[in-house]
């Protein structure tokens, strides 16, 4: 066990390392932090900010000088400077596990190969593999590299659509995807230690307003055989990648009930929030746990919990009116972000009641109350 007092390092200084390291110092921890933003999240927070690219050699010596475990808050972090880090210290998630995760093609085949079901899809290295793959139109083009909230993606109907999309990513490495019927999106939220015992929070039911999560309710209204064909799937995946650390894994259920894996992130993640305000053990003071070698903490849900974006469109017409969520029940997360862009998460709020239905009626009176006023 790592003992309060020793320093932690994450790589990647946005909300999810911002929130990892409150949670640690809370803790009794130190941490350090590696973002090359030095307005980040994270930067006013942790013990020492190293404003420097994740793969930089120093901000790795830093590291490697100073902390006793690393973790990240990206599935973007070099998979490899994880791998040579994990020579000196703990390393949470490892390396190995990251580079499937940050890489859409492997990340799909690595969850096909486990027999689970994925949404069709067809693997486009070179232009001359386009012409294979009409039949999966309409599509989502995703590149496999360094995309989220549904940036690197684009909807494609035709193949002159797909073609074009396909140049616009630069020829890229690629994945199509045919667009799914959605009836519901979930995921599900777990932390396995390096021993391999496991713990998961209830399953998340998932709203995304154009390819980005707008609000996450849980427990997700759905039946009990839906919820454990989930929570085996993830388990399933934790275990064959011998993971360690804080995962979640997104899940579309398509219009015939159909349970398809979406995709895998190695971190804490945003459909997990509610875990800080609804839940005896957030997902990022798992993450600490698992990290330092500590048992891992109870998931038990204490209230139901609507969780809700705050994205920077929120701010176009000026600051909203923050009386609307100042609630007995609203627990309201900025993450001090000076620049409001739109489709940028600069904050959430948390409606914790007595049940799914109470918490959704308060979560939408907040949002009205926001947005009148804003
Ligand atoms: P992703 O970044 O791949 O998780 O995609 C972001 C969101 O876009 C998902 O949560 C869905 O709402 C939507 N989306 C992505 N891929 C598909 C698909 N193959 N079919 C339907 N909707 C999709």
């Amino acid at each position: 066990m790592i003992a309060p007092g020793a320093w932690l390092g994450v790589l990647g200084g946005g909300q999810l390392g911002m929130l990892f390291t409150r949670a640690a110092q809370r803790m009794g921890y130190r941490v350090m932090a590696v973002d090359p933003d030095p307005h980040c999240p994270a930067a006013p927070v942790a013990d020492r900010f190293v404003p420097l690219p994740l793969d930089a050699p120093e901000a790795l010596a830093a590291l490697r000088d100073t902390c006793a475990a690393v973790t990240v808050e990206t599935e973007n972090a070099p998979a490899a400077a994880l791998m040579a880090l994990a020579t000196h210290c703990q390393v949470s998630p490892a390396g190995a596990a990251v580079a499937v995760a940050q890489d859409r093609i492997r990340e799909k085949r690595f969850i096909a190969a486990q027999g689970l079901a994925t949404a069709p899809f067809a693997v486009i290295e070179q232009a001359g593999d386009l012409a294979a793959c009409a039949a999966l139109l309409p599509g989502l083009l995703k590149r496999s590299r360094y995309g989220y909230d549904g940036k690197g993606q684009a909807l494609v109907r035709t193949p002159d659509e797909l073609a074009a999309a396909y140049a616009a990513f630069g020829g890229a490495p690629c994945v199509l995807e045919h667009k799914v019927d959605l009836r519901l999106e979930l995921s599900v939220l777990l932390a396995r230690d390096t021993a391999g015992a496991t713990a998961l929070w209830p399953v998340v039911e998932n709203r995304h307003v154009n390819g980005i999560l707008d609000m996450s309710i849980a427990p997700a209204r759905i039946d009990a055989g839906l919820a454990r064909r989930a929570c085996d799937a993830a388990l399933r995946l934790a275990a064959v990648l011998e993971y360690h650390g804080v995962l979640c894994v997104e899940f579309f259920v398509d219009a015939a009930g159909g349970l398809l894996v979406n995709e895998i992130a190695p971190r804490p993640h945003n459909s997990g929030h509610f875990t800080l305000d609804a839940c005896r053990c957030s997902q990022f003071e798992q993450q600490v746990r698992v990290l330092a070698g500590l048992p891992l903490g109870d998931t038990a849900m204490h209230k139901a919990a609507v969780m809700q974006n705050l994205l920077g469109d929120l701010w176009a017409h000026g600051d909203p009116d923050w009386r609307a969520a100042t609630g007995p029940s609203t627990c309201l997360h900025l993450y001090g972000k000076a620049q409001a862009r739109p489709g940028r998460k600069m904050g959430h709020y948390t409606c914790v009641a007595d049940s799914v239905d109470e918490a959704l009626r308060q979560a939408q009176s907040v949002k009205a109350g926001l947005i009148a006023t804003s």
